[in-house]
């Protein structure tokens, strides 16, 4: 293999950029050329195509979002949208392909394997929810953005008495609430894997008040239910003075951190070691340290998990 391309899709994630540098850095490092594909697979597409460089991913390791640019295409979807592609990577001379993003890129990567062109899978998203990897490129960054808000809330919270409702992102995936709420000390966490009681948050909110804890936290995943709804039907049954905070898109952005730079610097890395020895069709992970790969099309039949001693222990810790 002597030429290879890389891009990045669907929803960014914060570390995207420092993939993209280890694939060109590693492959270049190797004697490859790597063309960059701007905007996804819509770039892919349209041939928008360019020769990458050392130099052109120099002063990017620190910045979050995706210089590559990302972009949702459902033209890609189609046989007709992905033949497209196949033809403009075809007239580059590219011979493999390394696709950074979630489960829905993982099936345009999929998609082209299948046509006997060789893509690897790195997941960048940051709601960590692609099986056959503990953690994502992006995930941890995310978590860190949604704690310093946690812990800005909870000292206004504190000062007034009040009961805040945090929703954050995570619509089929409840990691970044579990995870930000064990870390955050939430008093409830909802989850889109778990069915939740109203009365039994309320419960616990009563039962904290009475004990002398006049201010508490309750993280909500997007999927499970608004969170202004929530915090409407919390004050309504408890009178507790409440207010909600919805986080939003700053989840998805600013500098990652040192475990997402260096984990898209080894996924990415890995990717470009798999297309050199031949073997496509395969998505890159982490488990227990060890950086790993699957089949891509095994990883897409999969369904993600929550940790159900995580959930455990949150519900022990915020008694
Ligand atoms: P993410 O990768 O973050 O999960 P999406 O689900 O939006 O984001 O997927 C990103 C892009 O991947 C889509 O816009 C589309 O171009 C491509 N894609 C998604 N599903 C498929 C599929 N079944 N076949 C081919 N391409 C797909």
């Amino acid at each position: 293999m002597k030429r290879i391309g890389v891009l990045t899709s669907g929803g960014d994630a914060p570390g995207m950029n420092a993939a993209v540098r280890a694939v060109v850095r590693k492959a270049i490092y190797h004697g490859l050329e790597v063309y960059g594909i701007i905007g996804g697979f819509a770039g892919l597409i349209n041939g928008n195509i360019e020769k990458l460089e050392l130099g052109s991913v120099g002063d990017i390791i620190h910045h979050g979002g995706t210089k590559l640019l990302s972009a949702r295409c459902e033209e890609f979807k189609t046989k007709d949208g992905q033949l497209k592609g196949l033809e403009q990577l075809r007239k580059k001379g590219i011979e493999g392909l390394v696709v950074i993003g979630g489960d829905g890129s993982y099936r345009g990567a999929n998609a082209l394997s299948g046509y006997g062109f060789p893509c690897v899978g790195v997941p960048g998203t940051i709601d960590n929810d692609i099986p056959g990897t503990q953690f994502t490129i992006g995930f941890d960054t995310a978590l860190n953005t949604v704690i310093s808000a946690i812990d800005k809330i909870r000292d206004t919270a504190q000062s007034h008495e009040r009961t805040f409702v945090i929703e954050v992102m995570g619509r089929h995936a409840g990691d970044i609430a579990l995870w930000a709420g064990l870390a955050g000390g939430a008093e409830s966490i909802l989850i889109p894997e778990e069915d939740y009681d109203i009365q039994e948050i309320i419960d616990r909110l009563k039962k904290s008040y009475e004990r002398g804890k006049k201010h508490s936290i309750i993280i909500v995943a997007e999927g499970v239910t608004s969170g202004v709804e929530l915090g409407k039907q919390i004050e309504e049954l408890t009178n507790f003075d409440t207010r909600v905070s919805i986080l939003g898109h700053i989840q998805r952005g600013g500098s990652p951190t040192v475990f997402d730079r260096i984990l898209a610097s080894r996924l990415g890395a890995r990717a470009v070691e798999l297309l050199m020895e031949g073997k496509g069709g395969r998505a890159v992970g982490i488990v227990n340290n060890k950086i790993v790969d699957h089949e891509i099309s095994e990883i897409l039949k999969e369904t993600h998990t929550i940790d159900k001693n995580l959930l455990t222990l949150t519900k022990e810790l915020s008694i």
